[in-house]
């Protein structure tokens, strides 16, 4: 016969969570999935703050930042006339935990499953479907399951079975537990869109774009746009009948900058439909049988919350179990404390999903409300319409106590759970500061992203076109303000991390960077920032124009560069002067010049120039070819 502690039906992020957890408490716990791998379609692909924190508390916080992913700093909507309205600021929150992780589902179960794996009371039966109970009387001490497609039931015999089996659970069915249903607006189909290697970052991220009756968000994956189409409830026979050059069209419709690529949409055939479902069961558990996760409320994707959801719920139940599991008798009471400490986290979450369903979702689909009414920009000023909505949506971007409880709320989730002691490792201290990715294709891919924005705003705020005389006394036809991206709110993160990315692809080690104040000021503690965010120590330093007649004299202001390894850096040069003087400073203040870096190189000389008078290297972040300026 055989026997485990724990059975654990469904290896989604619950259950995988589950049976880590437990086989660190030395329980012995079988995790069944019925899948051969974790490899499908679309099912979410964010992991939340408090979910990383687990992981280091787990000491598991080096292994998940060496996954490729990419950290989404905020949640923002597009606004017609307004662009992206952040609604809510996740690096506005306490570092390291300040983010939410962007990374392939399957990756973050794969690796989970690595860890438990290690464990020598976990065992993972992948191919394994679980089709139904077995009982003693009133209460559940078993899974019939079958392996490898295999044609008979077999029995798994355990303390308690727990049913993490997703929102179509055959269990939860099994134990004769019913949900109860929430109406949801509308239904998604997934698909994929080809990425150009060319545009790394570029086009995707997770902006939503809102239509006529429709939406759609667009993933990065390292290949392909991971595309989900929203439309109303019901639709799927319609839209298969509208055919696939409707669906084309209508992708190019909401995402011009895709439309180059809609053709390899083969067929409807392409679309993935899937039900979306917001429900909850009244009672999670019956005697030796609890449901967890979406199996106990299914989530909608509103918000991108349930993943969280779902694992703060295994943590519970884990710390909950693992007692009664190492004494062999799970008691009805300690299922029911499970339910009762994950409750008020469900009801709070679900209760946003169906506002959220209600104010936006239905009128969207209804085809009355768009991203101009919201703004305030419809026919009659959007004035008379929508008042809840616009309410809603004026204090989620200007009241400054929801500007800074909400990003808590997403990131975090109401009620976050911490890892129980007994998974803890002994020797591990969770970091107090961001710790930087290490995975070398994501870092590539954020870099990328931040380049091609930075030429964005390069090209839409510094670049003013018009006779101009410049200081060197050249006319020109047009004017580049770099100021007006050094001091700007968003281009100026961005700065930081495309100059460090051009000094390290350039083999450039530094210490210190800076250059002739002003100009270089901000660039040089952008540059500090970003190097900061990646763990490393850079300081920042200032070069007067002239030496200073008083107090000490000094004309390099900030922490000493002497016997230090300094980047000299410019906003853009012309005749290379400023950057000339500013090496020269240094070299006086005793530094260790190795290269010179300008954000935009105008192509007057200056490289030459400033190569053959410091002999260090020149590098610069953007040409004028690239600002479309030849
Ligand atoms: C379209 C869509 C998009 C979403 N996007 C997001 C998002 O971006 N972020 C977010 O946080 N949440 C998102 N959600 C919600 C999220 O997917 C779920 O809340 C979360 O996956 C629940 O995790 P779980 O482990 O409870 O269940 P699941 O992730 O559903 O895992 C259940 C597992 O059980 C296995 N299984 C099922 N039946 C059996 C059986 N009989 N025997 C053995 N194994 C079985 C399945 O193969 C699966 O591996 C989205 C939901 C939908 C519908």
């Amino acid at each position: 016969m055989e026997r485990t502690g724990c059975a654990v039906v469904g290896g989604g992020p619950a259950g995988m969570m589950l049976g880590l957890l437990l086989a660190r408490a030395g329980v012995r716990v079988t995790v069944l999935e019925k899948h051969r791998d974790f490899l499908r379609d679309f099912r979410g692909d964010t992991v939340h703050a408090s979910t990383i924190r687990l992981m280091d508390e787990l000491g598991l916080g080096a292994g998940f930042r060496s996954l490729p992913q990419s950290r989404l700093s905020n949640v923002a909507v597009p606004v017609p006339g307004a662009g992206l309205v952040t609604l809510a600021a996740f690096d506005s929150l306490k570092p390291p935990y300040n983010y939410v992780a962007m990374m392939p589902q399957w990756d973050f179960l794969d690796f989970l499953a690595a860890a438990a794996a290690k464990e020598p009371t976990f065992s993972l039966l992948m191919e394994s479907e679980a089709t139904g109970l077995e009982f003693d009387g009133g209460r559940v001490t078993g899974v019939r399951y079958r392996a490898d497609g295999g044609y008979r039931d077999q029995v798994l015999h355990a303390d308690v079975v727990v049913a993490a089996d997703g929102r179509h659970s055959v269990l939860r069915r099994a134990a004769g537990m019913r949900t109860k249903e929430y109406p949801v607006p509308f239904d998604t189909w997934w698909f994929r869109l080809p990425r150009h290697l060319s545009e790394q970052g570029e086009v995707a991220g997770v902006v939503p774009s809102l239509g006529d009756r429709d939406a759609m968000i667009a993933l990065n994956r390292t290949h392909y746009y991971q595309m989900g189409y929203l439309a109303p409830k019901g639709s799927d026979a319609a839209i298969r009948a509208k055919g696939v050059e409707w669906f084309r069209q209508r992708v190019a419709a909401l995402r011009p900058d895709l439309a180059d690529r809609v053709d390899s949409i083969r067929s409807v055939d392409d679309l993935h439909w899937l039900d979306v479902k917001l429900n909850r069961l009244r009672r999670w558990y019956v005697d030796g049988f609890l449901c967890i996760g979406d199996a106990a409320h299914a989530m909608s994707p509103a918000g991108g919350v349930g993943i969280n959801l779902a694992i703060q719920d295994a943590v519970a139940a884990a710390e909950r179990l693992a007692p009664d599991l190492r004494r062999g008798r799970v008691r009805l009471r300690t299922l029911a404390a499970v339910q009762r400490r994950r409750r008020m986290p469900t009801l709070v979450v679900q209760a946003v999903q169906r506002i959220m369903h209600r104010v936006i979702f239905v009128p969207l689909f209804a085809g009355t409300l768009s991203g101009e009414m919201l703004a305030g920009k419809g026919q009659d000023g959007g004035r008379s319409r929508f008042p809840v909505q616009r309410t809603i949506f004026f204090i989620l971007r200007h009241n400054p106590v929801i500007r800074r409880l909400l990003p808590r709320v997403i990131a975090l989730g109401p009620r976050p759970e911490h890892a129980p002691g007994f998974a803890r490792p002994l020797a591990v201290t969770p970091p107090t500061k961001l710790e930087p990715m290490t995975s070398p294709t994501d870092t590539a891919a954020d870099t990328a992203a931040a380049r091609a924005r930075l030429l964005e705003l390069i090209k839409e705020l510094a670049v003013v076109r018009g006779k101009v005389i410049l200081s060197s006394g050249a006319e020109a036809h047009y004017y580049i303000d770099l100021r007006r991206i050094t001091l700007h709110h968003e281009a100026s993160k961005l700065v930081g991390q495309v100059m460090l990315a051009l000094a390290d692809d350039a083999g450039i080690d530094f210490e210190c960077a800076g250059g002739l104040t002003m100009g270089a000021d901000p660039v040089g503690t952008a540059v500090m920032h970003a190097a900061a965010d990646a763990g490393r120590a850079v300081d920042a330093f200032v070069v007067r124009k002239v030496q200073k007649s008083y107090g000490m004299g000094r004309q390099v202001e900030g922490p000493s560069v002497e016997g230090r390894k300094v980047l000299v850096l410019e906003d853009t040069s012309t005749t290379g002067g400023s950057a000339l003087t500013a090496v020269e400073g240094v070299r006086k203040a005793g530094g260790n010049v190795v290269a010179v870096a300008v954000i935009v190189d105008r192509d007057t000389g200056a490289k030459e120039k400033i190569e053959a008078e410091t002999g260090v290297p020149y590098l610069f972040a953007f040409g004028k070819d690239e600002l479309g300026l030849s």
